[in-house]
């Protein structure tokens, strides 16, 4: 399998040339030349796996420059029931007629980036090994991805994490996750300022290219495509829980922010799997169900753009947007260019013509929003008629679907967080606080490691030369 960029650059690439990028060099999104396509015989025989087995089935379609033999071995090391918490590593559970929950967030730091992350960490590592390299991981992070990303690469030889975050803006569980970690690789920097004030050191420190070559520096965001394939995997999973032959369709329902999640999803139904619709849910920050309802994309300014109670889906501009609307516009590189390179620049937006937008419903999207008073009413819903606490982004999902759910449809919810991550808004909803797992109980006690920092570049800069060398 080889990779293009969503702008038109060409150049075949193998998955471990594009697996440590960001943007592709034209500033395009990488997508596979092709999806693969699973057969009736295949789906049959994938129906009985364990999920380690099915992400390796998965993965090998896309990946053919790691040898089968690591690949399965990353894919077992990756998927355990000791990480998890689970055999079913993604087990599903009725909350209604027709209506499921498939749990993703069970991995160590309680949300589901860490079904992608997991596996990043272990690829990171096997590849850097074998290039003999190091990586130096900078990023800001008001939260979620910031410590899925330590919790994965703690511990991991040839990898650093410097993560940027800002200086006691975080919940206190949050930092407790971070700051606990006392992994020598794994670099805690409180910036005094706010979340775009990490956001503008990583830009600058990332700008300056001779520094970026000299300490090798690289990122871990959403755009990655080994973390989009990675997610992939759990749409194929929860069909397989929620139905009893392949003839069955289902629907999914995402919570979504920078429409990575869902576009695993849409990944998935390229391939074959049978999902009838893709049912994206936003909060006040509806940059996408605009879109979805209007055919306008239009990002928000940073004053336009809401704090809510489900701050993972705040957004003003959706990531890994563009590589939906490449696949939509039929893989149209020099349109997709001038959307989100003249366009976006220019005018904060565009509008595709009515003739561009007609075939979204055929790749089976449908959206909706919901608002915090939503969401204390859905979290409050779920939890009286059957004793589940959900967090506010699965509330979210949760929302949406139950509104846009159809008579006889299998809707299956994709469960983002657990409740303990956001217990202000659980307490403001049902009146008692949720519980943490087990083994995070008392977390924010223990010793923390993080350094603060002014909000300068150049600091953070020497910060990084400092401790790269061991
Ligand atoms: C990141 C995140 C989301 C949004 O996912 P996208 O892939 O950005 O659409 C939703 N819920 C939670 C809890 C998250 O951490």
């Amino acid at each position: 399998m080889k990779y293009l960029s969503t702008r038109g650059d060409a150049t075949p690439r193998a998955f471990c040339e594009i697996l440590l990028e960001g943007l592709a060099p034209d500033g395009g999104l990488y997508l596979p030349a092709a999806y693969p396509k699973i057969d009736a015989a295949t789906l049959q025989r994938w129906r009985g796996l364990r999920y380690a087995e099915l992400a390796f089935e998965i993965l090998k379609l896309y990946i053919d420059d790691i040898p089968a033999v690591d690949l399965k071995s990353l894919c077992d090391r990756t998927y355990t029931e000791a990480v998890f918490g689970s055999a079913a590593i993604t087990p599903l559970k009725p909350i209604a007629e027709g209506l499921y929950l498939e749990a993703l967030s069970n991995g160590p730091t309680l949300a589901f980036k860490d079904m992608a992350m997991q596996l990043l960490g272990n690829l990171f590592e096997y590849e850097l090994a074998r290039r003999g390299e190091q990586l130096n991981i900078l990023g800001a992070t008001s939260g979620d991805t910031g410590s899925a990303a330590e919790y994965a690469m703690r511990g991991k030889r040839g990898v650093r994490v410097f993560m940027l975050s800002p200086n006691g803006r975080m919940s206190p569980f949050q930092q407790a996750q971070m700051f606990s970690l006392q992994d020598a690789n794994i670099h805690n920097i409180a910036i005094e300022g706010v979340f775009d004030d990490c956001q503008d050191i990583v830009k600058a420190v990332s700008n300056d290219l001779e520094f970026k070559r000299r300490w090798r520096i690289g990122t871990v965001n959403s755009i990655n495509w080994a973390r989009l394939l990675a997610q992939v995997v759990y749409y194929f999973a929860g069909y397989f829980q929620a139905t009893k032959t392949n003839h069955e369709r289902v629907s999914f329902a995402v919570p979504s922010g920078n429409f990575g999640n869902i576009c695993a999803g849409h990944v998935a139904r390229m391939m074959g799997l049978p999902i009838d619709r893709l049912v994206l849910a936003t909060n006040e920050n509806d940059v996408l169900d605009e879109f979805f309802r209007t055919g306008t994309y239009r990002v928000r300014a940073a004053a336009e753009t809401h704090e809510t109670s489900s701050p993972s889906m705040d957004i003003s501009k959706a990531s890994n947007f563009e590589r939906f609307v490449f696949d939509l516009l039929g893989r149209d590189a020099t349109r997709t260019r001038e959307l989100f390179g003249a366009a976006l620049a220019r005018d904060g937006g565009f509008t595709l013509t009515a003739a561009e937008f007609a075939p979204a419903a055929g790749f089976g999207f449908v959206s909706g929003r919901s608002t915090h008073a939503d969401r204390l009413a859905t979290i409050k819903r779920v939890w009286e008629q059957t004793g589940t606490m959900v967090d506010t982004h699965t509330a979210d999902g949760i929302q949406v679907a139950t509104e846009r759910r159809l008579p006889g449809e299998t809707m299956i919810v994709l469960e983002t967080a657990l409740p303990a991550k956001f217990a202000a808004t659980i307490r403001e909803a049902i009146g008692r606080d949720p519980e943490p797992p087990a083994a995070l109980r008392g977390i924010e006690r223990l010793p923390k490691r993080c350094t603060v920092m002014a909000a300068d570049a150049a600091g953070v800069q020497r910060y990084i030369a400092e401790h790269c060398v061991d």
